[in-house]
């Protein structure tokens, strides 16, 4: 089980350290996106600078994606395997308003938006608040 994450980190480049094991462990774990501090609670006595640490070197090799949702706590997601982290890869979030998860809709691209003259498109978030399948129930 572990040697399958090892080689989804050696995948993208990543050196895979026990922490980044642990870290990629919990974050596969989970269907909704998760925030520092959840990830803070998943683990004893880490530090939070380590967890950031993970966290950027995952960002930078494309290996998670950060979502600003609003609720003022950035998110953290698992990438598709494929995924450059490119405008072409950015997709929809879903943030549930009742229990406060966070998904990604990695079927749903962001929708394309035809900007006034010299106004450049770098990235875009495309947040939906709603109330997801669990919380129907
Ligand atoms: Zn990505
Ligand atoms: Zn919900
Ligand atoms: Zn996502």
């Amino acid at each position: 089980m572990n040697s399958d994450f090892e080689k989804i980190l050696e995948n993208r480049g990543i050196k895979p350290t026990a922490m980044r094991i642990l870290v990629l462990k919990e974050l596969h774990s989970q269907s909704e996106a998760m925030s520092i501090y959840d990830l803070e609670q998943k683990f004893n006595k880490v530090e939070r600078t380590t967890l950031f640490r993970t966290l950027n070197t995952f960002e930078e090799n494309n290996l998670i994606h950060k979502i600003d949702d609003g609720s003022g706590a950035v998110k953290y997601a698992l990438c598709q395997e494929n995924c450059t982290c490119k405008l072409e890869d950015l997709h929809v979030h879903f943030l549930c308003m009742k229990c406060k998860k966070t998904f990604c809709l990695e079927n749903i691209p962001v929708p394309f938006v035809q900007l006034p003259d010299n106004f450049e498109f770098k990235t875009a978030n495309f947040v939906i608040k709603g109330i997801c399948p669990q919380c129907h129930k």
